[in-house]
C-alpha cells in the first residue's frame, strides 16, 4: 500500500537520522521533498500545500526549540499533519434510532460497489447482529443484479431484487420497494446498490439523485477506487456536487495504489473516510482509522489492526491453550498444522506480514512471499502419522523418505521443515519464559 510514497518519505528523513540540531535549512529541504512526494502521489494541490505548510511550521518551531532528536520530531510531526488530512477522528456509522438504517451506496462503475454491499452485509450481520437486505438497483450493468445476489448469498443477507412488482426496469422504484419491504418485514440495515458509469455523466447522477431523494438514506457511501489517481478529485467533487454523500469507502487499497485519492479525499469533499477495502474476498474490509492508515504510510506498522485480526480468529480459550503449550514445550506438528489453518482464516500471510513497523524494508522478501509454500507444509504434516506430529525426533531417514513421496515433496524439504520447527519450537519456549514478550522489531517510533 502506497510502497512509493512510503519510500520517498523514509529516504527523506533519512537525511536528518543522526543530525544533533535541525535548521531550518534541513526544514526547506524536507518539506521540499515531502512536496514533491505527494505530489507525485497524485495528492491534490490543495491539500499538499496546505499539508506542506503545516509541517514546515510546526518543523520551524522544533528548530527553534533545539529539540533533541530532530529527525523523530519531524517524523512525528509528518504522521500528525497525515492524520489531520485524513480525517482525524474516527466517525462511526449513523444507525436509525427507529425503522431500518438506509444505506445508498454510489460511484464510478467498477469502483467496488457491489463487493461491498456483500462486504458491508456482512459485517453488519457477524459484528453488529444486524438483519441486512441488499436491494439491487443498478440496472445499468448486465449482470449486476445477478453478481449482488450472489455476493449476498455469500454474505448471508437477504437480496431484493428486481421482479414484476418490485419496479422492474425503473431502479428509483426497486429501490423504493427495497425499502419498504425491509420496513414492513423489520430489516435492521438496507443497502442500495445503484448503476455506475466508467466516467461521471448527468443521467447517473441524475438517477443516484432521484434515489437518494425516494429513499432518503441514513448513510451515502461514495465508493472511490484507490488505484484511479488524478481523476479521484474531480470525480469526487462531481459525485459530491451531483449526489452528495455522508461517507467515503475507499477500495482496492489492497493494490499497488500511489496515495493520491486516499490522501485527498477527505481534504477536497469534507466527507470522512469510514471503510477501507482491500481485496475481493468479502473479509477484506476494514474500518478506516487515519491514525493506523499514517503509521502505515510512514512505515511504522500497524499492530492495532493485527492484534484484532488474531482476536477474530483466535477465542481466548485457544489463545490460553496455545500460550500454555508453547510455554511447556508441548507445541506439536499436529498444533502447527491447526495454527496455519487459523492464520489462514486470518487472510493472507502477506498482508499479516506487512502490517509489521519496517515491513517496507522487507518488501522485496514479501513481494517474493510464496503462498503456496504453506499448502507444501501442510502437505508434508498430513503425511506424517500422529506418532510422528506428537514427536519428530522420531523420524529416522526411512520415515522421512515416506512422507516425501507421500506429500510429494522432497527429503530436503522434510528435513528443512523438521528443523525449522524445532528452533522455533525452543525460541517460542524461552520467549513464553520471558513473560510472552516479543524479540525486538526495530525501526519504528
Ligand atoms: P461496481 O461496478 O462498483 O459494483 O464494482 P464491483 O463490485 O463489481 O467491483 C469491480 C471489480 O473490482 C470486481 O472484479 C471486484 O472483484 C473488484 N474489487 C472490488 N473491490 C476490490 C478491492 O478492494 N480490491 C481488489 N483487488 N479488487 C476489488
Amino acid at each position: 500500500m502506497f510502497n512509493t510514497l512510503s519510500d520517498r518519505l523514509s529516504a527523506s528523513f533519512k537525511r536528518l537520522r543522526g543530525k544533533g540540531v535541525l535548521t531550518e535549512h534541513d526544514v526547506d529541504e524536507t518539506v521540499s521533498d515531502i512536496r514533491r512526494a505527494l505530489l507525485d502521489a497524485d495528492v491534490a494541490l490543495p491539500v499538499v500545500r496546505s499539508f506542506t505548510k503545516q509541517v514546515r511550521e510546526k518543523a520551524y518551531g522544533a528548530a527553534r526549540s533545539e529539540a533533541l532528536n530532530p529527525g523523530q520530531q519531524v517524523v512525528k510531526i509528518v504522521n500528525d499533519e497525515l492524520i489531520e488530512i485524513l480525517g482525524g477522528a474516527e466517525r462511526e456509522l449513523n444507525f436509525a434510532t427507529k425503522g431500518p438504517t438506509v444505506m445508498m451506496l454510489a460511484g464510478l462503475q467498477g469502483a467496488g460497489k457491489t463487493t461491498l454491499a456483500g462486504k458491508l452485509g456482512q459485517w453488519l450481520r457477524t459484528e453488529h447482529d444486524k438483519r441486512v437486505l441488499l436491494v439491487a438497483a443498478d440496472l445499468q450493468r448486465p449482470n449486476a443484479v445477478t453478481q449482488l445476489q450472489v455476493v449476498g448469498e455469500r454474505a448471508g443477507v437477504d437480496v431484493w431484487a428486481p421482479e414484476p412488482g418490485n419496479g422492474i426496469g425503473d431502479p428509483v422504484e426497486v429501490a423504493r420497494t427495497g425499502r419498504d419491504h425491509a420496513i414492513t418485514n423489520g430489516y435492521g440495515v438496507v443497502i442500495v446498490d445503484t448503476a455506475g458509469r466508467l466516467g461521471v455523466d448527468t443521467e447517473m447522477m441524475e438517477q443516484a439523485r432521484a434515489i437518494r431523494e425516494a429513499i432518503d438514506p441514513h448513510e451515502v457511501l461514495f465508493v472511490l477506487d484507490a488505484m484511479v489517481g488524478q481523476d479521484a478529485v474531480q470525480t469526487s467533487v462531481a459525485f459530491r456536487d451531483g449526489v452528495g454523500f455522508t461517507g467515503v469507502v475507499l477500495s482496492k487499497l489492497d493494490g499497488d495504489a500511489r496515495g493520491g485519492a486516499a490522501l485527498s479525499v477527505r481534504g477536497v469533499t469534507g466527507a470522512p473516510v469510514l471503510f477501507a477495502s482491500t481485496g475481493e474476498g468479502l473479509g477484506d474490509f476494514e474500518r478506516f482509522h487515519p491514525d493506523r492508515m499514517a503509521s502505515r504510510i510512514l512505515d511504522m506498522g500497524d499492530i492495532l489492526t493485527l492484534i484484532e485480526t488474531a482476536e477474530k480468529a483466535y477465542t481466548e480459550d485457544e489463545a490460553k491453550d496455545l500460550q500454555s503449550k508453547l510455554a511447556q514445550g508441548k507445541f506439536t506438528l499436529e498444533d502447527f498444522l491447526t495454527q496455519l489453518n487459523q492464520i489462514r482464516k486470518m487472510g493472507s500471510m502477506k498482508k499479516l506480514l506487512g502490517m509489521l513497523p519496517g515491513a517496507g524494508q522487507m518488501r522485496e522478501a514479501l513481494d517474493n512471499f510464496d503462498e503456496s509454500q504453506i499448502t507444501r507444509i501442510e502437505a508434508i504434516v498430513h503425511s506424517m502419522t500422529p506418532a510422528e506430529r506428537a514427536d519428530p525426533s522420531i523420524l529416522n531417514g526411512s520415515r522421512r523418505a515416506r512422507i516425501a513421496r507421500g506429500s510429494g515433496t522432497t527429503v530436503q524439504e522434510i528435513n528443512s521443515l523438521v528443523k525449522r520447527f524445532e528452533d522455533a519450537r525452543r525460541m517460542m519456549q524461552s520467549m513464553s519464559r520471558n513473560g510472552g514478550a516479543l524479540p525486538s522489531m526495530g525501526g519504528g517510533g
